[in-house]
């Protein structure tokens, strides 16, 4: 497969992750979501092929077997997220730089396959409280999925260290200007 550069994102579900991914989009055109596969059902006013390509646990066991993910994780019990090889070489061949939003396991895996052609950022919330306030105000989540998700936070958190860059995000505006910096950077660094 060919290695363009490729930004990752991480982060404990809350943190902003998709909120910072979705405010880069609107400021480079050079940049491309990866769309993942996942076996866990469509929230909120997700679209299949827009946020996710939404599989049966029987679809997305068929395409492991079939080697059709770079990286795939069992990221939550029973629900499963992976990277389709198709999906990178897809925007790979458009010379965009690929956007992925992957777990901390994901994240480290995929900064390893891509080396210097890849900027890890790690997502970072003030705290795990503000995380779950900001689950239970998204509103999109049953309390027990909250739960899960908040439990699993503080581990999350201790791969941190293993991603190029750690961003704090407190405030939104600030978290904004700080993020679309550090994209900049690494968008024009030969
Ligand atoms: P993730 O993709 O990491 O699960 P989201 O981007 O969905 O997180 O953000 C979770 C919730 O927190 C959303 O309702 C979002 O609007 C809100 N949010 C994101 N960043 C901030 C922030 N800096 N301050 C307050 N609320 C935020
Ligand atoms: P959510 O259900 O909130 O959309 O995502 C839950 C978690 O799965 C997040 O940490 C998200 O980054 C992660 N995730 C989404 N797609 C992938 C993927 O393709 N691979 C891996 N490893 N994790 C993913």
């Amino acid at each position: 497969m060919e290695r363009g550069k490729v930004i990752i994102f991480s982060a404990p579900s809350g943190s902003g992750k998709s909120t910072l991914i979705n405010y880069l989009m609107t400021q480079f055109d050079c940049l491309e979501f990866s769309i993942s596969a996942t076996s866990r059902s469509p929230r909120g006013e997700e679209k299949n092929g827009v946020e996710y390509y939404f599989l049966t646990p029987e679809e997305f066991r068929a395409k492991i077997s079939e080697h059709a993910f770079l990286e795939w994780e069992e990221v939550y019990e029973n629900k499963y997220y992976g990277t389709l090889r198709s999906e990178v070489e897809r925007i790979n061949t458009k010379g965009n730089i690929v956007v992925f939003d992957v777990d901390v396991a994901g994240g480290c895996n995929i900064k390893k396959m891509f080396g210097n052609n890849a900027m890890s950022v790690f997502i970072m919330p003030p705290s795990v409280a503000t995380l779950k306030e900001r689950l239970v105000k998204r509103g999109t989540d049953a309390m027990e999925v909250i739960e899960d998700r908040v439990n699993k936070a503080s581990y999350e958190m201790t791969f941190s260290d293993r991603f190029d860059r750690i961003v704090v995000n407190d405030d939104l505006e600030w978290t904004k200007a700080l993020i679309r910096k550090i994209v900049k950077e690494f968008i024009d660094n030969e």
